[in-house]
């Protein structure tokens, strides 16, 4: 057991805690970062497997206006690589396969013409949402007291386009659309920019990919902050006074004049604090709920699908895959499908086994890409869920009626007790890039405090 004292301890070396860690390290803050994993980078996870193929487990894909993440890659030096987009993305309309190329599905011209309506309709309202204070929307009450479920049936598009929206609506979040607030939905859209940056794949956020793993950019953190982080010390307790915070962790107790606690809020919930958190902020942290996802990597001999003018994306309802991408490395000769099972059907993929969930998964990439899909060379998969130091992603979701009834302490310290994670951040929320930016705008919250 270590007892150890730094200006500033940051709890969760993710890309939140690891750039907050940054900014005031280089501000001649001593800083201590305390990591449950034995690995640093948290909800991503790039590996390289058995036969040599690199994983991405986790986040993967940067785009354009996520600044800090490009700014990050270029400051390393890390090689990228676009994602692969030609050819016809797939969808299924009435077990009917249709072509389409694009970030919405055109193969049917009447759930084209409304969706498109639909985007522009959600972009629209979603560009009125101030990021910063979601909560003083002049309507801020009632689209709060809405799901995206009944703002969905409200509209009067055709019920195709409804379908295609509950799946998109899956996938972004991804929770059923019955369960996430319409001003969080909007909030979330407008970090993002609105939904064409976000849904695509050229000039959107599935655009670009780190050729050796995003995990590099928090090993590269955690290089220039050295021997400042503890890994393998998950934290149990934080005693807060005015002045002051004693952190006990696995290995050992850490006292600073500052903490920063660097988890998604579900997670930060889940820590015991002396004295305890304000009701107000443990009442936020109990409406705050982790997305439900499986990622899985299923790997083929070769791109076969591109070989039939496909692009590898498809995007479903009722299946049990609800998109998938090309994952195919430049690097490598073997072609992959990345594979999310999202919402209700993650839930769903947590009570099978690996192998019932492995069958399922190859027979919905049968009835899309065809009988070649039903052999491959090799499976990954990551259930987010079951991960005791995320439980759950992309990110975490408000339910209806936080943001307008408790959003005001999200962002709020408590006495020396500071927060950030991208589930804090105005620009990307949800993304690596709010991760990034929440931890760096959290130090400098920190330092102005300070007075530097
Ligand atoms: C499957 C998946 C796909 C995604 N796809 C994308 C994508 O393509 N593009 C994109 O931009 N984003 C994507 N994301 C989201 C992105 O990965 C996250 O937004 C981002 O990594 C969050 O960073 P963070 O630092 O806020 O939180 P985290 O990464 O969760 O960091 C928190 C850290 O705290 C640690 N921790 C937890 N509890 C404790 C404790 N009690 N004590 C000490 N340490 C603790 C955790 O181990 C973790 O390392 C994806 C995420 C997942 C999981």
């Amino acid at each position: 057991m270590i007892e150890n004292e730094a200006d500033v301890v940051v709890v969760g070396a993710g890309l939140a805690g690891l750039s907050a860690a940054r900014v005031l390290a280089e501000a001649g803050q001593d800083i201590v970062v305390l990591e449950a994993r034995d690995r640093v980078g948290g909800r991503t996870c790039s590996v390289i497997e058995e036969d040599g193929r690199l994983v991405e487990y986790g986040g993967q894909w940067v785009g354009p206006t996520q600044d800090r993440m490009l700014e990050l890659i270029e400051q390393f030096g890390l090689d990228t690589f676009t994602q692969y987009a030609d050819g016809d993305n797939l969808q299924l309309v009435d077990g009917k396969l249709l072509r389409y190329h694009g970030a919405v599905p055109t193969g049917d011209p009447l759930i084209a013409a409304d969706l498109m309506d639909a985007m522009v309709d959600l972009t629209s309202a979603a560009l009125e949402v101030d990021t910063a204070e979601p909560w003083r929307h002049p309507r801020a009450t009632e689209l709060d007291g809405l799901t995206v479920e009944s703002w969905i049936r409200q509209q009067p598009y055709c019920e195709g386009a409804k379908v295609w929206l509950r799946a998109m609506t899956r996938a972004l979040f991804p929770a059923e659309p019955g369960e996430i607030s319409l001003l969080h939905a909007l909030f979330y859209i407008s970090s993002g920019g609105g939904l064409e940056k976000m849904i695509g794949t050229i000039n959107s956020a599935q655009e670009t990919r780190i050729t050796h793993g995003s995990m590099q950019v928090s090993e590269r953190l955690a290089e220039l902050l050295g021997d400042s982080i503890r890994l393998g010390c998950p934290v149990s307790r934080i005693e807060y006074t005015d002045s002051g915070v004693t952190v006990h962790h696995d290995g050992g107790i850490t006292r600073a004049r500052r903490a920063v606690v660097a988890l998604a809020p579900t997670l930060a919930g889940r820590i015991r604090y002396s004295p305890p958190m304000p009701g107000l902020r443990d009442q936020l942290t109990q409406r705050i709920f982790m997305g439900s996802s499986v990622k899985i990597s299923v790997a083929y001999a070769t791109p076969f699908w591109r070989e039939d003018g496909l692009s590898g994306h498809m995007m479903g309802d009722n299946t049990l895959v609800q998109v998938t991408f090309d994952q195919t490395h430049p690097d490598r000769p073997e072609g992959v499908l990345v594979c999310f099972v999202d919402s209700n059907s993650a839930r769903r993929a947590l009570a099978m086994t690996a192998e019932e969930r492995r069958a399922h998964v190859i027979e919905d990439l049968v009835t899309y890409f065809g009988e070649k899909a039903r052999h491959p060379v090799n499976v990954h998969e990551k259930l987010w869920m079951e991960e005791e130091w995320s439980r759950g992603c992309y990110t975490g979701i408000l339910s209806p009626g936080t943001w307008s009834t408790l959003g005001q302490v999200l962002r709020t310290p408590v006495g020396p007790i500071h927060w950030a994670g991208t589930e804090y951040a105005t620009v990307w929320s949800g993304y690596m890039d709010g991760a990034v930016r929440s931890g760096e705008t959290t130090a400098a919250a920190i330092l102005a405090e300070a007075g530097r």
